[in-house]
């Protein structure tokens, strides 16, 4: 018997009293109800009413190849026939997760050979952060624990990933905050550079790491963190100063680097790595969302050959979850990338996508509500002030970019916000077409919010 779909108000009457939500405010929930959605194809997802959303955010920043691949759906019924599920620990491996391993080296930075897995980048970030202290301890450098990462940046959820990133609001939250993390500025010129060149901030800006360790200590700093791009931090491509320095300063303190590329790996960039895009060779690489495309919960940490060396001669790494190289999760993973393979979507990003993506973007820099239009590949921000001419911001609680994404849900597509900066990243395999109709949707959400705070 097929079943009857339920109600949207019957839907959001239980998931209001039974559905704890991530970051969300319950009461404005209660107020409001949950959106619910109900089916995906392509780039495109439906509501439970029927009401089709081009997914300008490819779910949150992960369904890389798209909604709705059979394929997929067809390997991961095979695999879970085969074998629903086995460990990794205590010396075993099953096949899928031997094959997958080997494929992620095949694509990742050379010397990045040794894949341990998870489920999200939250955990994989964990994981980064355990390995790097463990592999000081290992070289007899034991007070080298402190990891630096940037204001801004977000890396995810746990203790250990809410500690590594820069929102203030989840330090808080519980007292999440620990010992031994560091914040530092980043990159992003528009906030913290203006009064400077590009160029000349991105130095400045790589100085703040050296300035960071030199205080410490660089006998006290493991590693320092960041993303090739940042992503949901705001969408900020560093200045091209930045990486090399960084690069040089870290080799010069003895302090590793973690690329978390959790949303800058698998095309998004138009490269498999945003690493590869930036030139950036890290000892840790961290990938997670488009690894499996969102089809399911799945993360890597590649380490670094002389790294692996080191922790190999360590004895046990007493680290791992249950679901570490879940069958199920690298079977979803490997048709995921075999998709991507084959429909050459990373070129697709790098030669097609991404180039005319940026230019549409471009075109809104000398929008009245724009102060900066940046972004690569198929990722993409536009900062919105007041006034672009003197910088002047918006007060946050005119909630400018939340109501351009309230807007851009009336007018169906899907923008998100963070603070004044309405943030783009569609799936890889978005047509030029469907890039022109969601920013054509979107200048006409931000006129609406533009004409309502009477600059328009
Ligand atoms: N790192 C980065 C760069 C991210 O963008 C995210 C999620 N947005 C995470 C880590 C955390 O990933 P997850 O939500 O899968 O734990």
């Amino acid at each position: 018997m097929t079943k009857t779909p339920a109600s949207t108000a019957a839907l959001q009457l239980a998931d209001k009293k039974h559905h704890a939500h991530p970051f969300t405010d319950p009461k404005a929930l209660a107020e409001n109800g949950s959106r619910i959605i109900s089916r995906g194809k392509g780039v495109e997802i439906w509501d439970n009413d029927g009401n089709k959303y081009l997914d300008g955010m490819a779910g949150l920043w992960c369904v890389n190849i798209g909604y709705g691949r059979n394929e997929i759906a067809e390997r991961v019924k095979s695999q879970i026939e085969e074998l629903c599920y086995y460990n990794s620990f205590f010396m075993s491996a099953t096949p899928t997760q031997i094959e997958l391993a080997e494929t992620i080296s095949s694509l990742t930075p050379e010397g990045l050979n040794h894949i341990f897995f998870g489920t999200s980048g939250s955990d994989a970030n964990d994981t980064a952060s355990r390995l790097v202290r463990h592999y000081w301890d290992l070289k007899g450098k034991p007070t080298k624990k402190t990891i630096i990462s940037l204001i801004h940046a977000y890396h995810g959820s746990t203790i250990t990933g809410a500690s590594l990133g820069g929102w203030p609001a989840m330090h808080k939250m519980g007292s999440t905050l620990q010992a031994g993390y560091t914040h530092i500025m980043p990159p992003y010129w528009f906030e913290f550079g203006r009064n400077q060149s590009k160029e000349d901030f991105g130095l400045k800006a790589a100085q703040a790491l050296e300035d960071a360790i030199l205080l410490a200590g660089a006998d006290n700093i493991a590693a320092f963190i960041a993303e090739p791009v940042m992503g949901a931090g705001g969408v900020i491509p560093a200045p091209d100063t930045y990486w090399p320095m960084v690069q040089e300063i870290c080799k010069k303190h003895d302090v590793l680097l973690i690329a978390d590329e959790v949303i800058t790996g698998f095309g998004r960039t138009g490269e498999w790595f945003g690493s590869f895009t930036y030139n950036i060779k890290p000892d840790i690489l961290n990938m997670a969302k488009g690894l499996s495309s969102g089809y399911a919960p799945i993360s890597a940490t590649a380490v670094s050959d002389d790294m692996y060396a080191v922790l190999s001669a360590g004895g046990e790494i007493s680290h791992g979850f249950t679901y570490s190289g879940h069958p199920v999760c690298c079977a979803a993973a490997l048709e995921n990338i075999r998709i991507m393979k084959d429909e050459k979507i990373v070129e697709y990003v790098r030669d097609v996508a991404g180039p005319h993506f940026q230019n549409k973007l471009q075109e809104f820099a000398d929008h009245p509500l724009v102060g900066e239009a940046r972004g690569v590949g198929l990722l993409g921000a536009l900062e919105l002030v007041r006034d672009p001419k003197q910088g002047e911001k918006f007060a946050p609680e005119k909630r400018v970019a939340i109501r351009c994404v309230e807007k851009g849900f009336e007018n169906g597509i899907i923008m998100r916000a963070i603070r004044e900066v309405l943030e783009f990243s569609p799936p890889l395999i978005i047509t030029t077409q469907e890039i022109d109709l969601l920013f054509d949707r979107a200048r006409y959400c931000i006129d609406e919010v533009a004409k309502e705070e009477g600059i328009l």
